[in-house]
């Protein structure tokens, strides 16, 4: 006689399988990418519940992203029929929130409280130190910010923190005051809701007591990026044996892959791991070993990049798939150029009816996305952007935005409150509504209302709208560019997100603003000859090898009423408006992803591209000095490469315009860690080096960039569009020293010609226009006898 086996079970392998039905104990489930950890963790609940073991509501399971949470809820649902909705699947703020609304009297809440993010957080927090008078140089408010939150990942509160000096003193008497402030004004922040639940749990014996009985089993995914409140937090509800707080009944099943450990830099500590087996008595431990999403030429090379890791408790990955194609490698002259290139490749990808949808683009930080958006946009592809706004949608843009709006139109009532006090300039909100309420009764906008507002409160406006007008009076005249430099700096928004702890992206994104506008006004061709640059193509964001666009994003002709012509700000507004308006008819289309390699955590695709391997973007230069970075550093590529399970490609571009500046890049170490024979370089190997370059940023390039080992033969990609065949002629024709003759710009000298085929440009001095660099595809150039 043996039992019937589960259809739920049947297809799983020995491992996955024990792994699911283990009895209802303690269990650790360690084991590499794609070996089927969320499957098991996810069929584990639908076993339980099928068998009749617990019901859905004796069953939490947390996950790190939204996404994860949404996927693990469909696959249930798919799974057996059980109403997924009431279960208590989600993450940790997700689930703390979901706890103290349902307890919000126990937990001292209003039922109506509000979510701070770690912007509203630090304006609370300047707020309040404002109204204490606290010497801001002292105490900066990012510094405070840090502090408390620091503290309450740690799971103290103000009187628990050891206060050994007087400023830790004052410190801790401020993080009282303002959990006092949000508790007046019914707010929580992040750290608070962890904290908070906790408390809520730790402090009440009788809700403790329901909880405990309630969750039979605890489920956590992604086990290896929790840090220690997470891990108190789930004691609580699953208490080990002999630790004080109930006896603890529920199991709990932890699955993770140390390898995947990438939120240290956030307090995540792999010891939970050691600490759990350890507390727990964990009999139950599972290696699993068999990857079933990846070709092997993609886990060939994840299996060796992570070989490079010292610190690793070591795991094994194999695969039953052939090798299946090529990882393909990608060198860019620019980031332009990369990311035409990634729709080219795309578009070929779904020529052969891949859903977009199952083709993401990875890049290290959220900044990269800028380039990937416009050039998707411009192709049509639709797209969507996760764990991070579109780029016109983030707060800081959308600040800027609002100044740009005002000075096109003082009269922009919504553009107006957006930042009459952003940054913080003193206005409170009772002169606010002291104005609405003059503009209301007047029947005119806030701006025009302002002279009729007395007292302070007209004085502080009167002052934004000077600002405003000054910015106003400046921009007349100006390029884009330089009205965008001089609205971020005059109203103050750049410095103030540099005085902010988190406030680093921000400014980055405030800065690739200003690239945007450029490239949109290059696109645009407002007063500009596109073939000719006053610099270098790569310094001016321009790919020469992009084709001109076939419709223009925004349309600068002349209004029909006025016969005025569009300036390039209000063209440029539009463009923003429009951009991230269309987008969002595009929400439920099957689109192409976009994400940080953090927010792709768990996730797999068909397709994977990872954009912008290079030396400080990826490994980023904040973890490249010590090893433990670069170690995290490598278990993130380690993830990225682990998303794909058909095609793989890795790209990098030579240079980069990155938070308003070109950058001339080596290509990621990351490269020489990954086994030559599963890659294809798709670049021929003549255009890796710069010959012909006199200057010292691309010397080092060339010395420092090469590789080492010999370069596999070039051999034509599978589609044309991903590798151009080289044309040395054209390149090659123009010689420095030789004159030369255009159409626009008449004679001149070449300088320097640089690049290969359609990368090749050369730079002349024409005698009545200058210095200027020309790509040779696009400019004629006659060479003068
Ligand atoms: P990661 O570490 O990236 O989170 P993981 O270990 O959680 O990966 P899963 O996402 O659960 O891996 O599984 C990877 C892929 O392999 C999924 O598409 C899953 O459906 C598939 N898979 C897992 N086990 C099996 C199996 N026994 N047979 C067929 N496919 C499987
Ligand atoms: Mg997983």
């Amino acid at each position: 006689f043996s039992p019937p086996v589960s259809p739920l079970v049947s297809g799983l392998n020995p491992e996955q399988a024990a792994a699911v039905t283990l009895p209802a104990e303690h269990a650790l489930i360690l084991a590499g990418a794609g070996s089927g950890k969320t499957r098991v963790l996810t069929t584990r609940i639908a076993w339980l519940l099928q068998t009749g073991q617990v019901g859905p509501g004796g069953v939490m399971a947390v996950t790190f992203t939204n996404k994860a949470a949404r996927e693990m809820t469909t696959r249930l649902s798919a799974m057996l029929p059980v109403n997924v909705r009431g279960m208590w699947i989600g993450t940790f703020h997700g689930l703390c929130n979901r706890l103290l609304r349902a307890h919000h009297q126990a937990a001292a809440l209003p039922a109506t409280f509000q979510i701070l993010d770690t912007q509203d957080q630090l304006s609370a927090i300047k707020r309040l130190c404002k109204q204490h008078n606290v010497d801001d140089e002292r105490f900066p408010p990012k510094e405070l910010q840090w502090f408390i939150a620091g503290a309450k990942e740690e799971g103290l509160r103000a009187r628990d923190v050891p206060a050994r000096d007087e400023e830790t003193r004052r410190k801790v008497e401020l993080y009282a005051l303002y959990d006092e402030q949000c508790q007046r004004e019914g707010v929580v922040d992040f750290g608070e809701l962890m904290l908070r639940s906790y408390e809520l749990l730790r402090d009440n014996d009788a809700l403790r007591e329901h909880y405990q009985r309630r969750f039979r089993h605890v489920l956590i995914d992604e086990f290896q990026d929790t840090n220690k409140l997470q891990y108190a937090w789930l004691k609580l509800f699953a208490p080990p044996p002999l630790e004080g707080l109930g006896t603890g009944t529920g199991a709990v099943f932890a699955v993770g892959d140390d390898d995947q450990s990438i939120y240290a830099f956030r307090g995540a500590r792999v010891g939970n791991m050691a600490d759990f087996v350890r507390e727990y008595r964990v009999r139950h431990q599972i290696k699993l070993e068999q990857n079933y999403r990846s070709v092997s030429n993609i886990l060939d090379a994840a299996n060796h990049l992570i070989g490079h890791n010292q610190r690793r408790l070591g795991k094994n990955l194999r695969t039953d798939a052939g090798a299946g194609e090529p990882v393909r490698v990608n060198e860019a002259v620019s980031d332009f150029a990369e990311a035409q290139w990634l729709v080219e490749e795309i578009k070929a990808l779904v020529r052969e009816e891949v859903p977009r949808s199952e083709i993401a683009v990875l890049y290290r930080s959220n900044a990269q996305s800028r380039v990937v958006e416009t050039a998707l946009f411009n192709a049509g592809l639709p797209y969507r952007v996760y764990g991070g706004l579109r780029f016109f949608e983030r707060a800081e843009i959308k600040h800027a935005l609002a100044y740009l709006r005002l000075i096109e139109n003082p009269r922009d009532d919504t553009s107006f409150l957006r930042v009459v006090n952003f940054p913080p300039r003193g206005i409170g909100a009772r002169s606010i509504e002291q104005l609405q309420d003059v503009a209301r009764a007047a029947g005119c906008s806030l701006h025009d209302a302002v002279s009729a507002v007395t007292g302070r409160a007209g004085v502080a406006i009167g002052g934004f709208v000077a600002k405003m007008d000054v910015m106003r009076e400046r921009s007349e005249g100006a390029s884009l560019k330089d009205i965008i430099e001089l609205v971020l700096e005059h109203s103050g928004l750049i410095e103030h997100y540099r005085q902010e702890r988190e406030g680093q992206e921000r400014v980055e994104n405030l800065e690739e603003l200003v690239n945007a506008a450029e490239s949109f006004v290059m696109q645009e061709g407002f007063g500009r000859d596109a073939a000719a640059l006053t610099q270098s193509p790569a310094s001016q964001g321009l790919d020469p090898n992009a084709p001109p666009l076939a419709v223009p994003i925004a349309d600068p002709a002349p209004d029909a009423d006025t016969g005025e012509t569009l300036s390039p700000l209000a063209a440029f507004l539009s463009h923003a408006a429009l951009e991230s308006g269309d987008n969002q008819a595009h929400a439920g289309q099957d689109a192409v992803q976009l994400m940080t390699v953090h927010a792709a955590k768990g996730l797999e695709f068909d397709c994977v591209f990872i954009t912008g391997l290079e030396e400080g973007l990826f490994p980023h230069e904040n973890a490249m000095s010590d090893r433990d970075g670069l170690e995290e550093e490598r278990r993130l590529m380690y993830v990225a490469i682990t998303r794909a399970r058909k095609r793989l490609y890795l790209s990098h571009s030579q240079t980069r315009l990155l938070h308003g500046q070109t950058r001339y890049n080596l290509k990621s170490r990351f490269f020489d860690e990954l086994p030559e024979h599963c890659l294809k370089w798709l670049t021929p190997p003549q255009a890796q080096g710069w010959g012909g370059m006199g200057s010292a940023g691309w010397g080092g390039h060339r010395a420092m960039g090469a590789r080492s080992e010999p370069q596999p033969a070039w051999s034509p990609g599978w589609k044309a569009a991903s590798a151009p065949a080289p044309e040395p002629d054209r390149g090659t024709a123009i010689k420095a020293g030789m004159a030369v003759f255009h159409n626009k710009f008449g004679e001149g000298k070449v300088l320097a010609v640089e690049g290969a085929g359609d990368d090749a440009r050369a730079q002349v001095s024409f005698n009545r226009h200058g210095t200027k660099w020309l790509a040779l595809s696009v400019a004629k150039l006659t060479p003068i006898e």
